[in-house]
């Protein structure tokens, strides 16, 4: 049915009709009075969003764009790095990183699996010279549904002392709990089409102090991705170029709506969500290809292996008009992936799930029950 589309990929994900209204109307001048108030309500929720006294810059790109300008910015040609590598996503920072002229060490683990924390513990314990600068880890790896241990890889970022954390935040700011200053994160990229509840188009980049420090000595060539003249407009509710307005002016709308809701309610749904969606799978016989303690609370990736994962996505948007995500790489036609991201709710989980049900009938899938897909996801709604 035209207009009846529900996207359930990890990106863009579905947008508030409050936050299509807030844009649905003629740009102002980006130097007038009145969008510097818009960008000074912008920055001080972003800064609560990100839990950070710090500066969190807005540029005009995707979240690839954050990512580059959080590792230029702060990184030197010929540094050593490590990227943890378990997905498309870590897979993009190394071969990122490289073209840089940075010394990469990657470090791999299966996709589908979490990066070893060990590894990492391991390498930064043994740099007695202090030479590594950066680590980059992709917190929620949307390629494949794991979310990294964090938390623990940047414990021993923190033990090592010298070196910058890089984080691609993604698909975990606004997902899951990334207390930045109290972790002491350096640099966390993010995106608008993900958490953020609005189209794509703005990138985001929370830098700490350490990393401004780190700023003085990065000499890799830049120019619209020095960060330095957006941290400058941002103190003056300024940006050095004309911004996507109206996609701010969605921002700030989508931004208050999330302090609304709060922080805790925010991580708690993606939670529900998460687990109402796993217990289903698993009801249905359907293969999770992350595992339990390593989900990501931003898409769920499937491995099924009774039924074909393209026939699958073909039959929920034909019939549904549900999008879902499939695999990429290696992956293709080997998993879907179904994102709750952002503006999703108890429903559309609901109504998600006995589709998928609708769908594995559709194809003739034996062994599955229908309705204990549903009743799984019922259960968990309920009692959480
Ligand atoms: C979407 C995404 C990105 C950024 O992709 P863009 O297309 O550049 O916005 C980066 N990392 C992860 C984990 C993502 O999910």
């Amino acid at each position: 049915m035209e207009n009846k589309q529900m996207l359930m990929i990890p990106g863009p994900t579905p947008v508030p009709e409050s936050v299509l209204l807030s844009m649905a109307k003629s740009p102002i001048g980006h130097r007038s009075g009145d969008f510097s108030k818009v960008m000074e309500e912008c920055t001080s929720l972003l800064k609560w969003l990100h839990q950070t006294e710090s500066d969190v810059l807005m540029l005009t790109t995707s979240g690839t764009g954050a990512m580059e300008a959080g590792m230029i910015n702060f990184l030197n040609q010929g540094d050593r790095v490590l990227v943890g590598v378990n997905g498309k996503f870590g897979e993009r920072w190394g071969e990122m990183a490289q073209m840089f002229g940075m010394e990469v060490e990657i470090i791999n683990a299966e996709w589908g699996k979490p990066l070893d924390t060990e590894v990492f513990r391991e390498k930064l314990e043994g740099d007695k010279n202090k030479e590594i600068k950066g680590v980059i880890v992709t917190h929620s790896e949307t390629s494949t549904g794991v979310l990294n241990d964090l938390e623990t890889i940047n414990k021993y970022v923190k033990a090592h002392g010298e070196c910058l954390i890089i984080v691609d935040a993604v698909t975990s700011l606004g997902a899951v709990n990334i207390p930045i200053d109290e972790w002491g994160l350096d640099v966390v990229g993010s995106g608008s089409q993900k958490g953020y509840m609005i189209p794509p188009g703005l990138g985001f980049v929370a830098c700490s102090k350490k990393a401004w420090k780190a700023y003085e000595t990065a000499k890799i060539p830049r120019s619209y991705l020095d960060l330095m003249p957006y941290k400058k407009s941002a103190a003056k509710n300024t940006t050095p170029f004309t911004p996507p307005v109206n996609l701010i002016f969605g921002l700030q709308t989508a931004l208050r709506m999330m302090k609304a809701e709060g922080l805790e309610s925010i991580f708690a749904r993606h939670q529900r969500l998460t687990a109402a969606t796993r217990a289903a799978c698993k009801s249905l016989g359907l293969p999770l290809f992350a595992p339990d303690d390593a989900a990501s609370t931003a898409v769920t990736a499937v491995a099924p292996t009774n039924v074909d994962a393209e026939e699958v996505r073909g039959v929920m948007k034909k019939h549904f008009d549900i999008a879902l995500a499939g695999g990429q790489d290696h992956l293709t036609g080997k998993i879907f992936r179904m994102g709750h991201l952002g503006f999703v709710c108890d429903r559309d989980i609901l109504a998600a799930i006995s589709s998928l049900e609708c769908t594995l009938q559709k194809l003739g899938v034996e062994g599955i029950t229908p309705g204990s897909g549903i009743a799984a996801a019922a259960k968990v709604l309920a009692e959480s």
